[in-house]
């Protein structure tokens, strides 16, 4: 895609600090990290996010990530790491190419929060059966 800037860093067309590289993916250091080693692992190919992502296109990149992961944890011995994947604007999405952030997570102070307000109570064992049908139709259609 002419105007994605994802593209551009792997075309060679915009500088970046590469990680990894190989035919189907690409992997660099992201230029705004949240800790030292936050990368980001990129299809060659310009998929918009998860939704569209071609199943070829998924072994290929998911193939790498355990490599990517242990690269940086050898390299930095960090107390854990998220992975994470943004879809969508309001998922926080910024760049339309899909991308998965690895994030080396060192202490409570690093600058990534999650607060995760479960529903358990909303959430009976019926309704998640509901729920799972209605996604089982889905898978299914
Ligand atoms: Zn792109």
């Amino acid at each position: 895609m002419n105007d994605c800037i994802f593209c551009k860093i792997i075309d060679g067309t915009i500088p970046s600090v590469k990680i990894y590289e190989d035919e189907n993916v690409y992997a660099f250091m992201d230029v705004a990290p949240l800790t030292k080693g936050h990368t980001l692992l990129v299809p060659k190919q310009h998929v918009k996010d998860l939704f569209e992502m071609p199943e070829e296109v998924a072994k290929n990149l998911y193939a790498v990530a355990p490599k990517i992961a242990n690269a940086i944890k050898s390299a930095f011995n960090p107390a854990g790491m998220n992975t994470i994947n943004n879809n969508g604007s309001f998922a926080g999405q910024t760049v339309f190419h899909y991308h998965l952030h690895f994030i080396p997570r060192y202490d409570e102070t690093d600058g990534l929060k999650f607060k995760w307000e479960t529903k358990q109570n909303e959430f009976t064992p019926e309704v998640l059966q509901q729920v799972a049908s209605q996604i089982t139709d889905s898978l299914n259609a």
